[in-house]
């Protein structure tokens, strides 16, 4: 089994003050749980400060976008070179919230997943369907089509260093959790597809997250399926103590 990773998504939330706190509570709650790893994700302006709180603690740091070229005149935009210079080691890419409201594409996520890859960072890729999508008997599709598009030109070797979330759209800050079931069978589907594009040795090795909706309450079951390496929690991410109920829910796994 592999060790679960529970990641915060801490979206457009926290001023400075409040992301030092919450990263300090965090930190300070998560040295009882050796057996999972813990990441969080602030906004940009607040990567340095929470990067000072979690360094030599066994909470990562990551962000929760990146630009793909190196440098340059592209104003606005943050490079991967620059996430690790500010502590990062992870990089969320492809969230449901940029599909959809920024309108990124599969290219896009494409370009900027290779481009963490090759710079050191760990890309977390997000897929997920609409509601409407999986009502008309899509979400396999959808998902396909997405892996196949935002992981384009990902070789073997770069695949294991690659963390995939499964985030259906209509579970995200909704209160409405997928099923384990449902999870299950989408988290099989992406398994599959690592197996046949890659072979089983890498596409083992690869975290497939959930998100969507998870709380302490919840959590048990759904990272208890196979194939559900972890989670990638928005809301419940917000508060130290549901945070760590997550994570002390994955250890005890
Ligand atoms: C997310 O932002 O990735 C997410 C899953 O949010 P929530 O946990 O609030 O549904």
């Amino acid at each position: 089994m592999l060790r679960k990773l529970i990641a915060g998504n801490w979206k457009m939330n926290t001023d400075r003050a409040g992301a030092v706190k919450l990263a300090r509570a965090i930190a300070d709650g998560a040295a009882k749980y050796s057996t999972v790893d813990l990441l969080v994700c602030p906004p940009f302006v607040n990567l340095v400060p929470v990067g000072e709180v979690v360094k030599g603690t066994k909470v990562a740091l990551g962000a929760q976008n990146m630009y793909h070229e190196a440098s340059g005149a592209f104003t606005g935009e943050t490079s991967a070179a620059m996430l690790l210079d500010a502590g990062c080691s992870y990089v969320i890419l492809g969230h449901s919230e940029r599909r959809h409201i920024l309108k990124e594409t599969d290219a896009d996520i494409n370009k900027k997943t290779s481009a963490a890859l090759a710079a050191g960072l760990i890309p977390i890729v997000c897929v997920g369907e609409l509601l409407a999508e999986r009502e008309a008997g899509q979400t396999t599709a959808v998902i396909r089509h997405q892996f196949e598009g935002s992981l384009a030109g990902v070789s073997a070797e770069q695949i294991e260093q690659t963390v995939i979330a499964y985030e259906p759209v209509w579970a995200i800050g909704t209160g409405k959790v997928a099923t384990p079931q449902q999870a299950a069978e989408v988290h099989a589907d992406l398994r599959k597809l690592l197996v046949d594009r890659y072979n089983s040795g890498s596409a083992e090795k690869v975290r497939i997250l959930y998100g969507g909706s998870v709380k302490a309450s919840n959590a048990g079951e759904l990272l208890a399926q196979p194939n559900i390496d972890g989670a990638l929690v928005g809301g419940a991410s917000l508060n130290a103590e549901d945070f760590l109920g997550i994570a002390a829910t994955g250890a005890a796994l």
